[in-house]
């Protein structure tokens, strides 16, 4: 199947141009996801962001919308399925069409495996795997009726590596990886796209918190990365507009570590 005609192409500027795209994230309102909705609105794409705090959504559409582009927020919790549903309708409501999604929204709890309740497994494993599930299906008439999509999915070094307090956290984002290769292979035929993103350690609240709770983790974090650095959000604005444009088309299934290098360091 060829690539849809109106496919974003590479102008002879060289930059991408996703104008007349929209797009959906997860999580949006901060950190890695507005990272990654930052680079995707600079290169002109309609932006919905989905997070369950009212304020930060609000700040982050601020930030979108000075940078020129079309923003917009919606109060979604992803762990209730008709909060997904109305994310993904909400998006066709206010721009007209669904072209990326990007499922980002993530948490964790850090303990020893034994001292997890059930409902901490759940809530982990809600919020960043069956998430990603219900509202890639829920975008997907949408992306049928563009003539194609784009999913990014947000792995971790956890969906490569353990840890002794990851449990939930390690399962889902391991789970992530094969969520896309499924949905990779059933969805290639309607020239829709998905591919994970595997972040390193990256500074952020969540991570910001860990570093509190986890003894000698900044250290370690900064001793195993070749590049000698925390990761920051906008080292995600890239690869996102990579994955979102035609660039990428032929892309697909795949886990992307982007990570300093982390993952390479025997
Ligand atoms: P942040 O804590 O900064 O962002 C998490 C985002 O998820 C927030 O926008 C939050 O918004 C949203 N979120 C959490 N729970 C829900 C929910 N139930 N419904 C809707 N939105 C929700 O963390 P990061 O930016 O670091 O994390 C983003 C993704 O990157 C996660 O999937 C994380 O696992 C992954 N990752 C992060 C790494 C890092 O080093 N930082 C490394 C590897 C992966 P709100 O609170 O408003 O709902």
């Amino acid at each position: 199947m060829s690539a849809p005609a109106d496919s974003p192409t590479f102008p002879t500027n060289g930059r991408v141009d996703l104008s007349g795209r929209t797009f959906v994230v997860t999580g949006g309102n901060g950190g890695i996801g507005l990272g990654m909705a930052t680079g995707l609105a600079q290169a002109g794409a309609a932006v919905l962001i989905a997070g369950r705090n009212a304020a930060k959504n609000a700040a982050a559409v601020k930030t979108l919308k000075a940078l020129g582009a079309k923003a917009a927020a919606v109060e979604a919790d992803v762990t209730v399925q008709a909060e997904c549903r109305a994310l993904i309708e909400a998006a066709s409501d206010k721009f007209g069409r669904l072209d990326i999604l990007v499922n980002n929204a993530g948490t964790t709890i850090r303990k020893q495996p034994q001292h997890y309740t059930l409902e901490e497994w759940k809530l982990v494993l809600d919020t960043n795997l069956t998430s990603a599930f219900l509202c890639s299906q829920a975008a997907y008439p949408a992306m049928l009726e563009a003539g194609g999509g784009k999913i990014i999915n947000i792995g971790s070094m956890l969906s490569i590596f353990g840890a002794s307090f990851t449990g939930p956290y390690g399962a889902s984002k391991g789970g992530m990886v094969q969520l896309t290769k499924s949905l990779a292979c059933a969805w290639a035929k309607d020239n829709i796209q998905v591919n994970a993103v595997l972040p390193g350690w990256i500074d952020t609240e969540l991570t910001r918190q860990g570093r509190k709770e986890i003894a000698g983790l900044h250290e370690r974090v900064l001793a195993r990365t070749p590049a000698g650095r925390w990761g920051d959000p906008a080292d995600f604005a890239g690869i996102a507009v990579f994955l979102a444009g035609s660039a990428s088309d032929f892309l697909n299934g795949t886990a992307i570590p982007v990570d300093g290098g982390y993952s390479s360091q025997g």
